[in-house]
């Protein structure tokens, strides 16, 4: 069979089309073209990507592609490819295969010939990273934390000392577990930035070091809430910075009276040193 829907596409082809996670105006004007001129739209969940489509008015017939399905179904859709049928595929948000299906059908597609095409567009751990302030010249996606906490620590005890930062996506019902967990392997210290919501109305992108985050998230049972991606800074060697005699007395003294972060704090700006460094020093010696 050959497509009727020739006019913007040449040959058969697979097109992998981001769409938003979360903000509707982030779909690009090519990804609506190519979604209005395919013969199918594989989805991992139609009626989810229904309701994206009927909002651009978009009317391309829908197929289901999801993570139980995938390798079985991919076969089909290379064959309609074959057949000259073309194929966009899309997830339930974002840009597929990044933590969502397609693995399958696009190594199929490539296996058999098929010609396949990669839309940019939306993806939370880019957009993330691009606003986190973390370095991102080199750095590492590792998809969704384990579920169990043995599993989550094992990971980050393998990432514990790789110096590019390291990108994850967690649940909401999981963040405090997984943020402890995290503090038990990487230290008080790490900063880490949690963002979350990215795009929409409740987008908090926020940077600590990763005692503060948690102490932090605490606050407030909303900053636990929503889509969160968690960017962790690459691992540093420590500067052997010694801190001078008074100012650890004073902190001393000053922890007699205040939380040791607000010590830590206070003894930095007396001394013009490091507040992470007096922190590390009082947990290590005053607490
Ligand atoms: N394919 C998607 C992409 O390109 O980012 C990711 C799909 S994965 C199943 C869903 C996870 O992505 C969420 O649990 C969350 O960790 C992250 N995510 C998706 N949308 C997000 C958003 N608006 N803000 C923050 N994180 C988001």
């Amino acid at each position: 069979m050959t497509s009727n829907k020739t006019t913007y596409i040449e040959q058969p082809t697979l097109f992998i089309v981001p769409t938003p996670i979360g903000n509707l105006g982030d779909i690009t004007q090519r990804a609506l073209d190519v979604l209005n001129s395919v013969d199918i739209i594989a989805a991992e969940d139609t009626r989810h990507t229904g309701k994206l489509l009927s909002h651009f008015n978009i009317q391309t017939r829908t197929f289901a592609l999801h993570d139980h399905n995938e390798q079985q179904k991919a076969q089909v859709l290379v064959d309609k490819l074959l057949a000259g049928e073309s194929i966009a595929l899309v997830s339930d948000a974002g840009t597929p295969l990044i933590s969502d299906p397609g693995y399958h059908l696009v190594s199929q597609c490539r296996q058999a010939g098929v010609k396949v095409v990669p839309l940019p567009g939306a993806c939370a751990v880019i957009t993330a990273l691009s606003a986190s302030g973390l370095p991102s010249d080199r750095f590492s996606f590792e998809g969704f934390l384990p579920a169990k906490s043995k599993g989550r620590k094992d990971k980050f005890m393998e990432i514990a000392k790789v110096e590019r930062t390291c990108i994850f996506y967690e649940s909401p019902h999981r963040i405090t577990e997984s943020l402890a967990d995290m503090l038990d392997v990487l230290g008080p210290e790490r900063e880490v930035v949690l963002a979350r919501e990215l795009t929409k109305t409740y987008e908090t992108i926020q940077g600590l070091p990763l005692g503060e985050l948690i102490e932090w998230i605490e606050e407030d049972e909303n900053r636990k809430r929503g889509e969160m991606v968690l960017l962790i800074h690459g691992h540093r060697e420590p500067v052997n910075e010694e801190l001078p005699d008074e100012a650890t007395r004073t902190l001393a003294i000053l922890v007699k009276e205040l939380p040791l972060k607000k010590a830590a704090a206070a003894t930095a700006e007396i001394y013009n040193l490091k507040k992470n460094a007096l922190y590390k020093w009082g947990l290590e010696n005053l607490s």
